[in-house]
């Protein structure tokens, strides 16, 4: 009996381990309420009745981000530097034994007018990446490091637009040595490669702690700079051959426009589906939030 059981066991942990590696998840058009460490992959049973599941991604090889001029612990260049190792970290992937996904991704050397996420229907517009001081008065919670908000058609799920907020109000940032930070900053790049996996649409793995795409992390660690399997198995999935257009431009759909809506001294009238081109659907928008939360202290 005791020789049954054993091997019952044994099989059981071979099944286990058959579970494939790899569990990322990729951003839809729907969050799923609660944070924390613990998230799964949203599936069609999480639709309400009468909606559609959009798996959100970019269809444009070619993007460009601006630097919202902020931050008080690190100097612009610094953390400039920091947001090009870590689009880089993404964009140099290789699959399928050597496909590069072909994205290109450059800064522009224009000041980000915005540290607020909008996305502006028929005008133009603009990556935004910057440090946020008053994170609370946005109704973020104080616990996440940063938050990146990703604009998409709700017909189709394409990207169009996706800035990132990196909060300064609670915590102190630095570029840790590789072993990390062990005086409570928190290591940009850690945080930054994390975010860059929300703006090119993948969503918080579900099992796999060492993955860059885990949603929490330490204060100080570093180990999210750079990618693993379960990261690298979604880039490559989302973007299999074929999935990007082939046409590399750069500029922001609607032209770049780096200013707050507010601050653009229009009517302010432009409304969903103005200065599409004639017969095209009507485009709706919704945002999608994707957190980097603290490790809660044991
Ligand atoms: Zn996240």
């Amino acid at each position: 009996m005791r020789a049954l059981v054993l091997v019952l066991l044994a099989s059981l942990g071979l099944l286990l381990d058959a579970r494939p590696a790899a569990a990322w998840c990729q951003s839809t058009n729907v969050v799923l309420p609660g944070g924390g460490c613990l998230q799964r992959c949203v599936t069609e049973a999480d639709i309400a009745e009468g909606d559609t599941l959009l798996y959100l991604a970019w269809t444009r090889p070619c993007m460009e981000w601006v630097w919202v001029d902020s931050g008080r612990d690190l100097r612009r260049e610094e953390s400039i530097a920091v947001f090009e190792r870590s689009f880089r970290t993404w964009t140099s992937v290789t699959c399928d034994g050597g496909r590069p996904i072909g994205f290109d991704v450059r800064f522009r050397d224009a000041p980000g007018l915005c540290s607020r996420t909008e996305y502006v229907i028929g005008e133009g517009n603009a990556n935004q990446m910057g440090f946020v001081s008053g994170w609370t008065d946005r109704g973020h919670d104080p616990r996440a490091f940063a938050l990146t908000t990703t604009w998409f058609s709700t017909r189709t799920g394409e990207i169009f637009d996706a800035d990132m907020e990196i909060n300064e109000q609670h915590w102190d940032w630095a570029i840790c040595p590789e072993e990390g930070c062990t005086d409570g900053r928190i290591d940009l790049e850690n945080t930054v490669t994390h975010e860059l996996g929300h703006f090119f649409g993948l969503a918080h793995t579900p099992d796999d702690r060492d993955a860059t795409m885990w949603a929490c992390a330490d204060e100080g660690e570093t180990h999210k700079r750079t990618l693993e399997e379960d990261d690298i198995e979604g880039i490559c999935t989302i973007y299999g051959p074929g999935s990007l257009r082939t046409e590399c431009d750069h500029t922001p759909r609607g032209g770049f426009d780096a200013r707050c809506r507010d601050d653009r001294g229009g009517c302010g009238c432009v409304t969903p589906g103005a200065g599409e081109a004639s017969g095209a659907p009507a485009l709706g928008l919704l945002v999608v939030g994707g957190l980097l939360w603290r490790r809660r202290a044991r």
